[in-house]
């Protein structure tokens, strides 16, 4: 074999997935069969569960799956992370060994089949691949809407995500470093690999229904979820407030004019002008003031996460050098 195949690993993140790794095991290990066939990927490429501290049986399978399958490999994380810390778990550990990472779900929802094609564009030269679901027909009325509405909020509040693409992809190793690279806390993956740059494209697929089991994405986890998103990517909320208050110290000028010329031309009772410029003006610079200090707040935030400044994607100083050292090699 030879070895400039590159080698593949698949993040498959599991959650009381007991139902569903039987079957999971045998599709993607097909998938592995038919692409060494091809001499598409190396012959050392595996499938990597990460076990999100299931209560159920998923370990004790994915235990005999190591022991009886040669192309999976494990990780047990310590206690329910959730899919964000299933996937980024996987993806840390599958950095170091490969040259190519996808992640998928354990459900079979997404065609594995795609896969190959995510391998082909990588070896045009794409560092991140996105698999994009074509339809969402299987998708329940209600996600498929709360869904679309997530991506517009998303959008409007200047955070840029692929739309219909969950986290189904595949990314090069050197798109991992860089992502490695992004320290911080709340690690929103859809948000944050669009953020990496370099040469993208997309493959299109079928959403297909849950192979088995239920789904381990509640109404709750999913407003948390996007409350996650908005929340660790976006100031705009804050910014509202401020908008807010001076709006209000706006509305309070005008009342105050008002009241004014009430007290001087007609009858008022006393203390009511007092009480209505201090309510207004009061409360428009409170807001304002809030929204101020959130601005701060905003950018010690932003500060917090030391995100990298920049990403280099080529750098003649290194292709030169690279030359030089192939040249001396030569001689
Ligand atoms: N998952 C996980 N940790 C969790 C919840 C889910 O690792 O806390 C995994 C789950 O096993 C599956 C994937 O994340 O492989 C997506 O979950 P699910 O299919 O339940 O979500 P849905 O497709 O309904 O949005
Ligand atoms: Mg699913």
């Amino acid at each position: 074999m030879s070895i400039n195949l590159p080698k593949l690993t698949i993040v498959v993140p599991c959650y009381n997935e007991e139902a569903t790794l039987e079957e999971t095991t045998k599709e993607l290990t097909r998938v592995m069969k038919n692409l060494i066939a091809d001499k598409k990927i190396n012959n050392d490429s595996t499938i990597l569960y990460v076990d999100d501290g299931s209560s159920d049986r998923t370990w004790e399978i994915i235990e005999e799956k190591i022991a009886s399958n040669l192309f999976i490999q494990g990780i047990k994380l310590s206690r329910n992370f959730g899919h964000q810390g299933a996937l980024i778990a996987g993806l840390e550990t599958a950095r170091d060994f490969s040259d190519c990472v996808v992640t998928i779900d354990a459900d079979l929802q997404d065609d594995v089949d795609a896969i190959a094609q995510f391998v082909d564009k990588y070896q045009e030269g794409y560092e991140i691949v996105y698999g994009v679901r074509d339809k969402r027909d299987t998708d329940t009325f209600f996600k498929r809407n709360t869904a679309l509405w997530f991506y517009n909020l998303m959008g409007k509040l200047g955070v840029n995500l692929v739309p219909n693409h969950a986290d189904y992809r595949l990314m090069s190793k050197r798109a991992l470093d860089e992502f490695a690279k992004y320290q911080e806390e709340n690690l929103f993956l859809r948000g944050i690999v669009p953020l990496l740059g370099f040469k993208t494209a997309k493959v299109y697929y079928n959403r297909k229904e849950r192979f088995a089991g239920e789904s381990k994405y509640p109404l709750k986890k999913m407003i948390a979820f996007a409350f996650d998103g908005i929340t660790s990517f976006s100031v705009a909320p804050i910014r509202f407030v401020s908008l807010l208050g001076f709006l209000l110290v706006l509305v309070g000028i005008g009342i105050a004019i008002y009241t004014l010329f009430a007290k001087l031309f007609s009858y008022t009772i006393s203390g009511w002008t007092s009480l209505m410029l201090s309510i207004w003006i009061v409360g428009g610079m409170q807001l304002v003031a809030i929204g101020i200090i959130g601005e701060y707040i905003g950018k010690i935030f932003k500060e917090t996460k030391r995100r990298p400044r920049y990403t280099i994607e080529q750098n003649s100083y290194l292709e030169k050098r690279k030359e030089q050292i192939l040249d001396l090699m030569k001689k």
